[in-house]
């Protein structure tokens, strides 16, 4: 059995009024994230994590923030399409752990949606999808409300 095991980081800034799409769910919130697409740190930070198992570059490679096709796109759609690519390259997705690093709003009532969303694009159970949520003790960029940090951590099975 082949295994590959990939990372992904992303930022976004928050700035009020704009809505804050974070695992694939929309989280009521002052402020939301500024982006091309809808924004949705989380589902960056684990596409990268699943082609970077790949070594197949990253989502800024795939999707440009240049392009009008993937601007306000739903990131669940960019998520989708990474997997389809992944099936295409002959692997599976093994399990998949994001770490979300955000002062407010409290991330722990959306958790279970949140991992419940993204399975079945990731084809794979809810036990094997992990959201973690953070603050940072009112540290740095994030505890300043000023942003939203996610790592992703995935795990691919060649099928
Ligand atoms: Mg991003």
């Amino acid at each position: 059995m082949d295994i590959r095991i990939g990372n992904g980081y992303d930022v976004h800034a928050l700035a009020p009024g704009l809505p804050m799409w974070l695992g694939g769910v929309q989280i009521p919130s002052e402020t939301g994230f500024v982006a091309h697409s809808d924004g949705d740190v989380a589902i960056h930070a684990l596409c990268d994590a699943l082609l970077g198992a790949l070594a197949l570059g990253d989502i800024g490679h795939l999707f440009p923030d240049t392009s009008a096709e993937w601007k306000g796109i739903d990131s669940k759609i960019l998520l989708r399409k990474v997997v389809d690519l992944i099936h295409e390259k002959g692997w599976q997705v093994g399990n998949v752990d994001i770490t979300i690093a955000l002062q407010r709003p409290k991330l722990a009532p959306h958790i279970v949606t949140m991992r419940e969303t993204l399975s079945p694009i990731l084809g794979i159970t809810p036990d094997r999808v992990s959201v973690k949520a953070t603050t940072t003790e009112r540290l740095g960029f994030v505890g300043r409300c000023e942003g939203c940090e996610v790592w992703a951590t995935a795990l691919l099975i060649q099928r």
